[in-house]
């Protein structure tokens, strides 16, 4: 108890001091009026070692060697614009088969004519807890092809809506690896040793986030100010469109400022509640149309709240990859229907989906409901997607019914900018159970992941 109330205070001092050292100028380029405007920022999200131990396997959802690639993901390693230049080392040739491997699976499930640029660190983080770390470079609004207005998109969703390179000087994303302290597996058979971190599913898990799975919330203090404060929208007063889909326990949106204003004391108690969902129409459909919990413990995690699924609701489960910790001896290598289906509502459109009505219009309302198109089948609730074995009690149960209201105003104040150093500590509380997998045969469809066939009890551990 003693260590777990040391390490919170830890955590949220270091987040305060993070959002307190890292005020800067945000850099807007007012770029010309098709290519809209950019934002030069993003928060770093991170993976972190649960501290546990399990086994499993939840497979590609594709036959990743089969399946034709929708999206060019290409990847540079140890570029220039690693945070940590030095703290670099080479990168072994097996981590960049894997690592490669991984991309292959994303550019089976999404679709894009303009080539992802993915920049790749393999870093020593001196914290051998910590998995790896991603963000997105940036992130447009109203550039031509924006499905919303007034709303921020990561770089490579922005181009894909887009249709052109944005910016074609910068990558996407950027991710780093730990380069030391951990007992990575290399192998793509997701077939980790008991005491092994499956470098796929951190590689997955992390350009998940650099492809859009991450919000812009944040919780911290000002300088000058005591009060601690929750904000979205960078200070840009603009939200980036992960953000639109989150909502309470109500179904309030979070952007909605009469009942939580930005920057507000409000909006800090609201990411702390342990209450928070994505709601968007195609997550509600993937989970039993239920909106999704989101990672969102007090005191507020940096780098895990609010751009993570939560821990207690979907380690365990095919929808596990996107929770904020990874324990040894598992391997995913898949997003699991529910993450499948979050990538699709903010804009993604996976291949063999009907552009028309899968591309994303307007805003997410509590009217704009769901509609499975033929390829995609119901997916079925917890009880039927989960194979328990005899020492499993993982819990997937979706608690929302809460709708989208999603109203982008804001107002304006400094902004922290992404610190990748930050070292937040993580909290190991969970028991989790070793489960042996039983993994079903797959078809080779190359649509997003919402079949039977792929289903797959995963123990995830919650830390
Ligand atoms: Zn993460």
């Amino acid at each position: 108890m003693e260590i777990n109330k040391v390490t919170a205070t830890r955590a949220l001092m270091i987040a305060v001091l993070v959002l307190l050292t890292s005020l800067t100028t945000i850099s807007f380029a007012d770029d010309d009026s098709a290519n809209g405007v950019k934002l030069d920022q993003a928060l770093t999200v991170k993976i972190w070692d649960s501290g546990t131990s399990g086994s499993g396997f939840n497979p590609p959802p594709v036959n990743v060697s089969r399946a034709p690639q929708a999206a060019t993901i290409n990847v540079s390693y140890n570029p220039a614009t690693c945070d940590n230049q030095g703290n670099l080392s080479p990168w072994p040739a097996e981590a960049q088969t894997a690592f490669t491997f991984a991309l292959n699976i994303w550019g089976s499930l999404i679709e894009s004519d303009v080539p992802i640029e993915v920049h790749a660190c393999w870093e020593d983080f001196n914290d051998a807890r910590l998995l790896g770390y991603a963000r997105a470079t940036g992130s447009y609004r109203d550039f031509t092809g924006a499905p919303q207005a007034g709303t921020w998109y990561p770089n490579a969703l922005a181009n894909a809506l887009a249709g052109t390179d944005l910016d074609p000087t910068s990558a996407d994303i950027i991710t780093a690896l730990n380069a030391d302290d951990i007992n990575w597996y290399f192998g793509i058979d997701g077939n980790p040793g008991f005491s092994q971190h499956d470098f796929v599913t951190v590689v997955l898990h992390e350009v998940g986030h650099g492809i859009g799975f991450a919000g812009s919330a944040q919780v911290g203090t000002l300088p000058g100010q005591t009060q601690t404060i929750g904000r979205w929208g960078f200070g840009s007063g603009f939200p980036i469109i992960y953000d639109t889909f989150v909502v309470d326990g109500s179904g309030n949106s979070v952007l909605n400022e009469s009942i939580y204003p930005n920057s507000s004391p409000q909006l800090a108690a609201l990411f702390q509640s342990n209450n928070l969902f994505f709601a968007g129409p195609n997550v509600q459909a993937a989970n039993g149309n239920a909106s999704a919990r989101l990672y969102a413990p007090s005191p507020w995690e940096g780098g895990s709240s609010f751009s993570h699924f939560d821990l207690a609701t979907f380690s365990g489960t095919i929808n596990s990859l996107m929770t904020p910790s990874l324990s040894n001896g598992v391997a995913n290598h898949s997003p699991g229907p529910v993450g499948a289906a979050l990538l699709e509502d903010l804009g993604w459109v996976s291949p063999g989906d009907d552009p028309v009505t899968e591309t994303p219009t307007a805003t997410a309302t509590a009217t704009e409901t769901a509609i499975p198109t033929e390829t995609q089948t119901a997916v079925p609730t917890e009880t039927s997607t989960l194979v328990p074995t005899e020492t499993q009690s993982a819990t997937a149960e979706p608690t929302s019914e809460s709708t989208p209201v999603s109203t982008a105003t804001a107002t304006a104040m400094a902004t922290a900018t992404a610190n990748p150093s930050e070292t937040t500590t993580p909290q190991p509380t969970g028991t989790g159970t070793p489960v042996p997998t039983n993994t079903p045969a797959h078809t080779s469809t190359p649509d997003l992941p919402t079949s039977q066939d792929s289903l797959i009890f995963l123990p995830y551990i919650s830390r």
